[in-house]
C-alpha cells in the first residue's frame, strides 16, 4: 500500500492522540451497553461452563463481534442477550470493574455510570445489585485515576410499578452509612417505542422532591413529541439524553427549544450511537452543531461504548473532526461536561480544577497543519498515514 509521510512537530499531537490525552468527563454511559468484547467473551465462557454447552451461545458470539450498525430495536435485543449473561452478582461486580478500568484507561477522569437495578428470582434483589455496583465503584476508585458516581436507571419498558420500586430503593442510599453521596441521580431510559414517558411524571416529581437530579432520554425517536412536551413543561429535567428530535424543524414547538436554551439544560451528545442506530443519517447531519452554535451546554458521551464499538476519546475525535472544532472549542466541551455533572458544588470545584490543570498542559499541542515531505525538519517525529487521511 502506498503511504505518505506526515510530519508532526515534537510536542504536538495528531487529533486522535490529543483526544486520548484530554481529561474527559463521561456523563451518559449505560453499564451493560459499555461491555467490551473481551468482557463479553469472558461472560460467554463463564455461561457456557455454567450451562455445560457451547452450541447455545455461539450465534450470540457472532452477533457481538461483528456488530457495528444496529437499529435501535436490534440494540434492545442485544441488551436482552447481555442481561442474560449478567444474571449473577459475581458478573455484575466483574463488569462494573472492567468498565470503570476501561474508561480510566481512556483518560476519563469523572464517570457518571448508569444502570437499571434488576431483581432476578433466586439470584439477586435490586438492592444487592446496587450494593454490588457501588462496592465495585469504591474498589476501582482506590486503584484507578477516576472519580465515579452512579445514576440508577428507570427502564420505561418495565412499567411504572417497577419505577416506583427503583425510586424507593434509591432513597435508601441518600443517607446510607457506606454509600452516601455516590448515588447522585436518576436516569430514565429503555426502549422509547415502549410505554409513555408522561406516565412517569409523578415518579420524576417525587424523585426531584427527594433531591435527586434527573437525566432523561428525550425525543430519541420522532414519535415522542407529546411526552417530551409534557416532561419538559413540568420542569423536571436536569440533563437531556440524546434530544435527537428536539429542534423545532423536527415537529417540536419552538417553545421547547427556547425553554431548553433559557434554562441551560445540558444535552448529552452520543454521535456514534445516533448514527449507528440510524436515528441520524450521518455525523454531518447530527444536531450537535445547531446547539453548539447557540453556545448551549453539551456533554459528548458514548452511550454504549461496547455495543457501538467506541470510546469517549473516539467520540471527541469524531466531533472535532466532523465539525472542525478548534483546540479552544474542544477544551470548552470538556469544561461544559464538568458543569453538567450531578456532583455537589464542592466536588465539582475539585474536578473543574483538575480538568483545567490537565487542559492547560495540553494547550498548544494540537497539530492542525498539514505538511509534506518537503517540510521535513530534524526536530520532527514521523507519522505514517494513508493518502485518504491526508485528503
Ligand atoms: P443497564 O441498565 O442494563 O446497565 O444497561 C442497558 C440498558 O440501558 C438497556 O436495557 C436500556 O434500558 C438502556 N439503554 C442503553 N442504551 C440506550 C439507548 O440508546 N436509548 C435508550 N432509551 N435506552 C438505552
Amino acid at each position: 500500500m502506498c503511504t505518505w509521510h506526515r510530519l508532526i512537530p515534537k510536542e504536538q499531537m495528531d487529533l486522535l492522540t490529543y483526544c486520548r490525552n484530554l481529561p474527559k468527563v463521561e456523563l451518559h454511559a449505560h453499564l451493560t451497553g459499555s461491555l467490551s468484547d473481551d468482557t463479553v467473551l469472558q461472560l460467554l465462557e463463564a455461561k457456557e461452563k455454567e450451562l455445560g454447552s457451547k452450541n447455545s451461545l455461539c450465534s450470540a458470539k457472532i452477533t457481538i463481534s461483528k456488530g457495528h450498525q444496529r437499529s435501535l430495536d436490534e440494540c434492545f435485543r442485544v441488551f436482552e442477550l447481555l442481561h442474560s449473561l449478567t444474571d449473577s452478582l459475581e458478573a455484575i461486580r466483574k463488569i462494573t470493574q472492567n468498565v470503570i478500568q476501561e474508561f480510566a484507561e481512556d483518560g476519563v477522569r469523572y464517570l457518571e455510570l448508569r444502570t437499571t437495578p434488576k431483581n432476578i428470582l433466586g439470584k439477586m434483589t435490586k438492592k444487592e445489585y446496587v450494593d454490588t455496583v457501588l462496592e465495585a465503584m469504591i474498589n476501582e476508585m482506590k486503584t484507578c485515576r477516576i472519580m465515579v458516581r452512579l445514576l440508577v436507571s428507570v427502564d420505561r419498558g418495565r412499567g411504572v410499578e417497577d419505577a416506583w420500586s427503583t425510586l424507593s430503593l434509591a432513597k435508601q442510599y441518600l443517607d446510607h452509612d457506606v454509600f452516601k453521596g455516590l448515588l447522585v441521580g436518576i436516569d430514565v431510559s429503555g426502549n422509547p417505542n415502549k410505554g409513555n414517558l408522561a406516565d412517569y411524571i409523578p415518579i420524576l416529581k417525587e424523585a426531584k422532591k427527594c433531591g435527586f437530579k434527573l437525566a432523561v432520554h428525550l425525543a430519541e425517536v420522532k414519535s415522542c413529541v407529546e411526552e417530551t412536551d409534557a416532561v419538559l413543561q413540568n420542569g423536571l429535567v436536569d440533563r437531556i439524553g440524546h434530544g435527537t428530535y428536539l429542534l423545532d424543524n423536527n415537529g417540536y414547538g419552538i417553545n421547547n427549544q427556547d425553554m431548553i436554551l433559557k434554562h441551560h439544560i445540558p444535552i448529552e451528545i452520543c454521535l456514534s450511537s445516533n448514527v449507528k442506530t440510524e436515528s441520524v443519517s450521518s455525523f454531518e447531519d447530527h444536531h450537535f452543531p445547531v446547539w453548539h452554535a447557540l453556545k448551549h451546554p453539551l456533554a459528548v458521551s458514548t452511550d454504549d461504548k461496547g455495543v457501538f464499538s467506541t470510546t469517549l476519546s473516539n467520540e471527541y475525535y469524531i466531533c472535532a473532526k466532523t465539525f472542525n472544532l478548534s483546540e479552544k472549542d474542544i477544551h470548552e466541551l470538556c469544561l461544559h461536561a464538568v458543569e453538567a455533572t450531578f456532583l455537589p458544588s464542592s466536588d465539582k470545584d475539585i474536578l473543574r480544577q483538575m480538568v483545567k490543570d490537565d487542559l492547560s498542559k495540553l494547550m498548544g499541542k494540537l497539530f492542525l497543519g498539514r505538511m509534506t515531505t518537503n517540510t521535513l525538519k530534524p526536530s520532527t517525529v514521523l507519522e505514517i498515514c494513508t493518502p485518504k487521511e491526508l485528503s
